[in-house]
């Protein structure tokens, strides 16, 4: 098996070695004002390119928007550094919801926190996964082309922000690209454990509810919530649970649907 994949060595090191980076250009030039450019990468990728585009709408379809939108989402998605959205469709309906907590689950703790924190990616092989769960997106030319030239539509989005203002690239892009993966980490390790958190629903899995990490992963980690209702955009089900990703699916939905 091919352990040490292009996906580690094109997007996971340097994304993560840049945004340290930036993070520590940051704090040395003491560019606090850039702080609203962090907070705006952190809402366009991790808000609306992971939560809402790769996980409510292209892997769950739990709303309808434009082609515009649905294409806009994609490549939003493609900066959280999770890989195409075709693979992460593909991961998480074909291996994580079909086989949660098992062996066929890449990023289940059962096999060690390190690991489905971020480890795990290191003993995934391209020719691992089956992109079987993925397929209802292939009819879309512009999702396979994301798929295709995924590291070039990373490293492109990174170099034209750079030749417009190298610290919106350095901070608005690169810092929010960093936190997207331990965002996932998190909720990956967290989330997966019946010890941790609450459960209002008997699934046959061990997701839990992290009311705070909620907050700090647009929803995510509301995880059995999600488990139970997987086509539900609202992960916020019962309480003073609150899922933030709301009001950014409703901004790209249908008016509609
Ligand atoms: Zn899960
Ligand atoms: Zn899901």
């Amino acid at each position: 098996m091919n352990r040490f994949t292009p996906h580690i060595t094109r997007i996971v090191i340097p994304t993560q070695v840049l945004g340290l980076v930036g993070i520590g250009v940051l704090i040395y030039n003491q560019d606090w004002v850039w702080l609203w450019g962090v907070f705006l990468g952190w809402v366009l990728i991790s808000g609306c390119g992971v939560a809402v585009g790769y996980h409510r709408l292209l892997c769950h379809n739990s709303f309808k928007c434009s082609t515009f939108s649905r294409r806009l989402l994609a490549v939003l998605g493609c900066l959280g550094c999770e890989g195409s959205p075709l693979f992460w469709v593909a991961l998480h309906n074909g291996y994580h919801h079909s086989h949660p907590d098992t062996e066929r689950d890449y990023h289940s703790p059962r096999f060690g926190w390190a690991s489905s924190y971020l480890l795990w990616q290191f003993k995934l092989s391209k020719t691992d996964v089956s992109f079987r769960a993925a397929r209802h997106l292939t009819k879309d030319p512009f999702i396979k082309f994301l798929h295709v030239h995924y590291y070039k539509v990373v490293w492109g989005v990174v170099l034209v922000m750079a030749l417009v203002s190298w610290k919106m690239a350095l901070y608005g892009l690169l810092i929010p690209m960093f936190w997207s993966l331990h965002q996932e980490g998190l909720v990956n390790t967290f989330c997966h454990l019946k010890s941790w958190g609450y459960r209002n629903y008997e699934t046959k899995d061990n997701s839990n509810n992290l009311k705070l990490l909620g907050l700090l992963t647009w929803g995510q980690a509301l995880h059995n919530n999600h488990h139970a209702f997987p086509n539900k955009y609202n992960y916020a089900m019962k309480g003073l649970e609150l899922d933030p990703a709301v009001p950014l699916v409703h901004l790209f939905k249908k008016r509609s649907s």
